[in-house]
């Protein structure tokens, strides 16, 4: 039993000894099996959400019509445990939502419900793995297997499609070909997915180390047509133009490579048709641009900040380019500022020196000349320095 599970055991062990059933699921077991780090360890019980509320003193309701209590067994994040009463989920109508969620006593029927083998596993506080849908053998063959009929599953709820990707890419796992064969009949219904879930899970798939697994599924799956943009040719320039051994160090890295794959394209117009808020599409869309640029200068430098030049060197050195990964730390040591509010001479302070001088764009324009060439080392960023620029500036304008 990993430490992870350990210190929620008291947290189970509550709720047996009240008299119901209790196990740990979904993937923090799978990740466990796996040895790999596990991030929350989720609860099910066969107790009701007001009967885990009379048990524990501190608890948040956080999902209570979906039967989830938030139990607070300790002060930090990390001993917070979402407790979560047995369900099955009937009907999905609309293809998104069960139409209304029923809470029963058998584990089981509980497992049945979720999407895909490896993650319905539960755990008891012994440690015994009950595994109703042979997930151990996905385990070991290292693949993603729909619970039950699949086709059944991928019609109840579309996003699963995205979701068998994007667990294929975080595990690197292969998808079990009549799970394949459901997800490419029931692509279409990706349409009436929200498109902020699905981008979740695309986003998600694209920061895994085998981005490239779940890049195939979504090109061979003809999914990738019911994803906003989405050009199954800038899909295999994502796949093929990178190492083998490359992977994205971040969301926004990910979207700016997919982005530089296409011929022509339009950053905030594709951007918007993710509904991805607007600081995520302006630091793309600069990323972009950084992109665009052959070689590094001081002016690029001053523009991009050095976190995004060195994210556009690893993904140009991701492409198999010879990179000089010192240039751009060198050429932002030599930046006298980062930001035009560490110019020591404001706007304000070149108004009350020249009486000459009047707010409006002859000032915006004299800033930014001052700014230019602080950026290019051609002025010293000192205040006696600046003024008499400024001063031989305003007499050259005069004559
Ligand atoms: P991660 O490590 O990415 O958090 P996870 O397996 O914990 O992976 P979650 O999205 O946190 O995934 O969901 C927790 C569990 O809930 C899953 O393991 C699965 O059993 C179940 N689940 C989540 N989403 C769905 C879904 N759309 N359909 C069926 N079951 C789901
Ligand atoms: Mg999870």
């Amino acid at each position: 039993i990993p430490v992870e599970f350990r210190q929620a055991l008291p947290v189970l062990e509550k709720i047996i000894d009240a008299g119901y059933e209790a196990y740990f699921v979904g993937g923090s077991v799978r990740d466990v099996l796996l040895g790999r780090t596990i991030h929350d360890v989720d609860i099910a019980t066969s107790a009701y959400p007001e009967e885990i509320k009379a048990l524990f003193p501190h608890t948040i309701d956080v999902g209570i019509e979906h039967g989830t209590v938030l139990v607070l067994a300790g002060k930090s994040e990390a001993e917070h445990y979402e407790v979560t009463t047995f369900r099955t989920e009937s009907q999905y109508t609309d293809f998104r939502r069960p139409d209304r969620v029923d809470f029963v006593r058998d584990l089981k029927e509980d497992l049945k419900r979720r999407d895909f083998t490896i993650n319905a596993f539960a755990c008891g506080p012994d440690g015994e793995i009950i595994d109703c849908f042979d997930g151990l053998l996905d385990l070991k063959e290292r693949r993603i297997r729909a619970v039950g009929d699949a086709h059944e599953r991928f019609n109840e709820d579309a996003l699963r499609i995205m979701r068998a990707m994007r667990f294929s890419a975080s595990l690197d796992f292969s998808i079990a070909p009549e799970t394949f064969n459901a997800m490419k009949s029931h692509a279409p219904l990706l349409k009436k997915i929200s498109i902020e879930r699905i981008f979740i899970e695309f986003d998600k798939l694209l920061q895994e180390k085998s981005y490239k697994k779940g890049l195939s599924a979504l090109s061979t799956s003809g999914a990738w047509r019911y994803l906003p943009g989405l050009d199954q040719k800038a899909l295999h320039h994502l796949h093929y133009d990178f190492m083998d051994d490359f992977y994205f160090k971040s969301s926004k890295q990910a979207w700016t490579a997919l982005l530089t794959r296409y011929q022509k394209i339009n950053v905030p117009a594709f951007l918007k048709q993710w509904k991805v808020p607007n600081d995520f599409i302006k630091d793309v869309a600069l990323l972009f641009k950084a992109y665009q640029k052959e070689q590094w200068d001081l002016e690029s430098l001053y523009r991009y900040g050095l976190s995004r030049v060195l994210l556009i060197d690893d993904l140009k050195e991701g492409q198999g380019q010879s990179v000089d990964k010192n240039r751009a730390k060198l050429l932002d040591s030599c930046l006298q500022i980062h930001h035009k509010s560490e110019l020591v001479v404001s706007g304000n302070d070149l108004l009350s020196r020249f009486s000459a001088l009047h707010p409006g764009p002859k000032l915006g324009a004299l800033l930014k000349t001052i700014e230019e060439k602080v950026v290019q080392n051609e002025l010293k960023n000192e205040k006696n320095v600046l003024f008499e620029f400024a001063r031989a500036e305003l007499e050259k304008n005069e004559k």
